[in-house]
């Protein structure tokens, strides 16, 4: 019997995001496996919770045993979910499908049933500050063979998902605001149908066009844009609703023929399934260290072929390789598969994880190697620490120009 020797947390931010990246060792020689648990805004409760709690309960278990130690291990600490403990427990998970494919000689996907594709598509992003700007972008990664592109564009003068925020000035309600720290709804809805016109008619009709509304806007706005994008033909309209407003996805399918994607902030199973049920999204979108790693989602993904729901994971420069890797484990065996959210690596990614799965023809590739096929170089993880952060990676606040928070 193999036994679980040892349990550790690696942190590393070879591309300036804070990553966690789980390395579990066992009583076999060599034999050691490695799980994502990045949760970028909150990485050292997850290092805490890993080397404090689940390290000591689970030292000596069967690595064999991966369901039971996910069950028990969940149940260890009586309240589950949230995103803290699941991320830890993601990092064991997926250290032990990495185990098992060593064991098996084999990749994961080929545990799961085998490969019924090729390769993962992938959509990557476009974000600028002007519209032109983001389609320039979004021009460039077309000439770069992506099929698939996001794009996001800022209002003048406003902060945006994804583009800069000035981590420095922690707005107050009745302190200054700086332009990264402010954020009209209104403005912003009134700007996302222009930004698709202009792309249209840029970039013509052929290449596949998704959008992300991060959850920054009230119901009815999410449900007007939802109808003013829909001359423009999205592949989807991502995250429009935040998981505390689900219910209003019901009036959105009524009123919009727009596919719909959701889940990015969804933390568990459970939550995803009463969009599911009622077939009220297109596209499943979860971050899988969030819902506790590939033993939830690989459950979740066939939940979902069953109800006709395409795959879309979570796919942002926060997760690792190793988390890369799980997704696209799942990618290559689902038939429901949709898309991969794709952030491509920079050169120091690159050599801190050797063997990161391939990018080419706007998509990414498996390798054939057991377990993810994917090592970490801790010697040169260590050369790049967690960057200096006023929080340690927490998000400052975003507001409207009441002071007001504005909730993702
Ligand atoms: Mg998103």
């Amino acid at each position: 019997m193999t036994t679980i020797t040892n349990i550790s947390s690696i942190c590393t931010a070879p591309a300036d995001i804070r990553l966690v990246v789980v390395k579990v060792e066992t009583s076999e020689p060599g034999l050691t496996g490695l799980g994502c648990a990045t949760f970028t805004q909150r990485p050292l409760a997850v290092v805490e919770a890993v080397d404090k709690y689940l390290a000591p309960f689970l030292i000596g278990r069967n690595v064999s045993e991966i369901e039971d130690i996910y069950q028990s291990a969940q149940l260890s600490s009586y309240w589950r979910e949230g995103p803290v403990l699941n991320n830890a427990l993601s990092g064991v998970d997926m250290a032990l499908w990495d185990i098992k494919g060593k064991q098996a000689g084999m990749p994961v996907h080929d545990l799961l049933g085998g490969k019924c594709r090729k390769a993962a598509r992938v959509y990557v992003h476009a974000s600028g500050n002007s519209i032109d700007e983001t389609v320039d972008q979004a021009q460039q990664h077309i000439e770069n063979g992506f099929t698939h592109v996001r794009l996001q564009s800022a209002v003048p003068g406003q902060s945006t998902y994804g583009t800069n925020t000035d981590l420095h000035t922690h707005a107050t309600i009745d302190g200054p605001t700086t332009p990264q720290n402010v954020f009209g709804p209104a403005d912003y809805v009134r700007l996302a149908p222009k930004l698709f016109e202009v792309a249209r008619d840029r970039l013509g009709w052929e290449v596949e066009l998704l959008h992300d509304v991060h959850e920054r806007v009230p119901p009815y706005l999410a449900i007007q844009l939802a109808r003013d994008l829909e001359p423009y033909r999205l592949f989807f309209y991502e995250d429009a609703l935040p998981p505390e407003e689900i219910e209003y996805f019901r009036q959105m399918r009524q009123q919009s023929s727009i596919p719909i994607a959701m889940g990015e902030l969804f933390v568990s199973l459970k939550q995803c399934m009463p969009l599911i049920e009622e077939r009220l999204i297109d596209y499943i979108r979860v971050h899988l260290s969030m819902i506790g790693g590939m033993t939830p989602a690989r459950k979740l993904a066939t939940i979902c072929e069953a109800f006709g729901i395409r795959t879309a994971w979570h796919g942002p420069g926060d997760c690792s390789p190793i988390g890369h890797a799980a997704n696209l484990a799942l990618d290559m065996v689902s038939p429901n598969f949709g898309i991969q959210e794709f952030t491509p690596y920079n050169q120091a990614t690159l050599d801190v994880f050797p063997g990161c799965n391939n990018l080419r023809d706007g998509c990414i590739w498996p390798n054939d190697r057991p377990g993810w096929g994917i090592e970490i170089n801790e010697a040169l993880a260590k050369e790049f620490p967690f960057p200096d952060h006023p929080y340690n990676g927490a998000w400052p606040a975003i507001r409207d120009r009441d002071g007001g928070i504005i909730r993702p």
